[in-house]
Order: structure tokens, then C-alpha cells, then sequence
């Protein structure tokens, strides 16, 4: 059974961007019989807008996406977080470390594990490192074929949880994707840098790896990704059915009038029967068209 996930982090409304990233999720879901999961990643307080969880999961709902099951908050999965990196801890295969960023920059700015065998107590604030015993250089993606990760982030020994006590997204996203069976991730490619470091979890944890779709990027006419943190604005949530066409566009459809015109309803499962990898475009990052215009 294909099991998919749309992700959002509650730091904002859904933009441009993320539209892109529920609906290719949702389609490439859809077209493969599977299931649809929403999961909200609020797991980094400080960078979290009070409402958001509430307003993605209503905009959602404009326009049409319906997920499977429960939506999913990480902040009410600590535990599992902390379970697992404790038994990591007790194992010898993850570690507490004091290298302030700073000295980590000095050193040519990748860690090289210089508190691997300190055995610090972590009674002072201290960040969690993994020991990296299963680097991984490259992965397949469904779309763009084989894609490399450099040599030095595949190496590192990085953080799952942070000095102030918050867990990284790296180790939240593998461990929820494994214990709500997700098959395949569909996201942004923003996110192929990681995907080296999620494998590797994955592996450490001896469980079988999603297989990985990165959709193009949309990018703003600054040629800054669309973000909240970049102020993407938020997508129109009275009326769908603009922003709902121009992201059908950017994932490659061609849409006639008759299409266009149709309800938002039936655009939707248009699109669910029309979706093809192959018309998806080759690049990772994309300017919309729809930034060239005027706002
Ligand atoms: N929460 C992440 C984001 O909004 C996406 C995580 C993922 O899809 O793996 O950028």
C-alpha cells in the first residue's frame, strides 16, 4: 500500500511553494491507490506563527485536499524522539557535544567529532550528535535520477537534538515517516540536501529507506526560494481556484479552458487521473509565472 505525507511547518500560511508541495504529494499519492497523511511539524517553537497549524489545515480544506486519517502533530511526539535518543545514547552510537558554532566554523565548517569520545554527561547544555556509521553519498530520486551529496555533510556526526533542547527535523521526519508507514516522500528541492542524512537514519534504524520524489522548487523574482522566512505571500484561501491552475502549471500540466473552467471539485480529480511524472519538469527550481506579474 503507498502511503504519502504532505509536511508543512506551522510557520506561516501555505504560500505558493508549499500549494506545489501538498498537491504533487497528493496527486503522486492519488495516482498510485495510496493514502494521503498531513502531518504538522511543530517542532521549532521560536520559528512557528500562533494560528498556523489551524489555518494550513483550514486552507487545505479550500482547496479541496483531503487527507487520510488523523492529522499528525509532532509536538505531541516527544517521547518517541527521546526514546530513540536514548537508547542511541546508551549504545555508544549517539553523543552529547559542547563545539559552539563558531569553533565548528574555525574548523572549516563541517564537524569532525571532536567530542566523540569525551563522554560528556550532558548535565550542561550540550547538542546530541550522532555518530555517523552509515554515510550516504547518493540516492535515486524518482524524477531526477541518481543525485550526489557532498562528501563532507554525508561524513558529519550531526545533531538530533539541539543545545536548547529542541529535536531536529532530520530525526522527527524519519522517525514519524517510519512509524506512520509512509512508502514515499514527495516534497520541495529544497529538501535533497537532507535526504543523504534521512537514509542514513534509516539505516541505522535497519528499516527500509521511502523512496524519494523532489519537486521544483518555486522561486520569487528575488530568485530566493518562496518561504515564509523569505515572506512568500500566503495563497488565497476565499478563492482556490487561481493559485490551484497556476500550481497545476508550474507540476506541468497542460489544462485547457474546458479544465479551467471546470469546479475545483473536478479539476482535482482531473488532475488526479492526468498525473505523470514525466510532465513534471526536469529543473529543481522553477520561477513561477505567475511572480512575474504584478502584485
Ligand atoms: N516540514 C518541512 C517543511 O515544511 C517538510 C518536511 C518534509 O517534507 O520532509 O519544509
Amino acid at each position: 500500500m503507498y502511503i504519502g505525507r504532505f509536511a508543512p511547518s506551522p510557520s506561516g500560511p501555505l504560500h505558493f511553494g508549499s500549494l506545489v508541495a501538498a498537491l504533487g504529494s497528493y496527486f503522486q499519492a492519488k495516482a498510485n491507490h495510496g493514502q494521503w497523511l498531513v502531518r504538522i511539524e511543530d517542532i521549532d517553537p521560536p520559528r512557528e506563527m500562533p494560528g498556523a497549524s489551524a489555518l494550513i489545515l483550514r486552507t487545505l480544506e479550500a482547496y479541496q485536499l483531503e487527507w487520510d486519517g488523523e492529522v499528525v502533530y509532532q509536538s505531541q511526539r516527544h517521547q518517541l524522539y527521546q526514546d530513540q535518543i536514548e537508547s542511541w545514547l546508551t549504545s555508544g552510537q549517539a553523543y552529547y557535544c559542547q563545539c559552539s558554532r563558531k569553533e565548528i566554523k574555525q574548523s572549516g565548517g563541517f564537524y569532525l567529532g571532536t567530542c566523540r569520545d569525551k563522554h560528556l554527561s550532558g548535565d550542561n547544555p550540550c547538542a546530541t550528535r550522532l555518530r555517523m556509521t552509515h554515510p550516504v553519498y547518493e540516492f535515486v530520486d524518482q524524477k531526477h535520477g541518481l543525485l550526489t551529496i557532498p562528501k563532507a555533510l554525508a561524513d558529519e556526526d550531526f545533531i538530533i537534538k539541539r543545545r536548547d533542547g529542541l529535536f531536529a527535523y532530520n530525526l522527527a521526519v524519519v522517525l514519524d515517516d517510519i512509524d506512520q508507514g509512509v512508502t514515499e516522500v514527495v516534497r520541495g528541492a529544497d529538501l535533497i540536501e537532507p535526504t543523504g542524512r534521512q537514509i542514513s537514519l534509516y539505516q541505522m534504524l535497519e528499516q527500509t529507506p521511502v523512496t524519494y520524489l523532489h519537486l521544483p522548487l518555486a522561486l520569487g523574482d528575488n530568485g530566493l526560494k518562496l518561504s515564509k522566512q523569505n515572506h512568500a505571500p500566503a495563497i488565497d484561501i476565499e478563492n482556490p481556484k487561481p493559485a490551484l491552475i497556476e500550481a497545476m502549471h508550474f507540476l506541468g500540466f497542460e489544462m485547457d479552458k474546458a479544465i479551467c473552467d471546470a469546479s475545483l471539485a473536478e479539476i482535482i480529480a482531473w488532475g488526479e487521473q492526468n498525473w505523470h511524472l514525466d510532465q513534471l519538469p526536469n529543473t529543481t527550481e522553477i520561477t513561477p509565472r505567475f511572480s512575474k506579474r504584478p502584485r
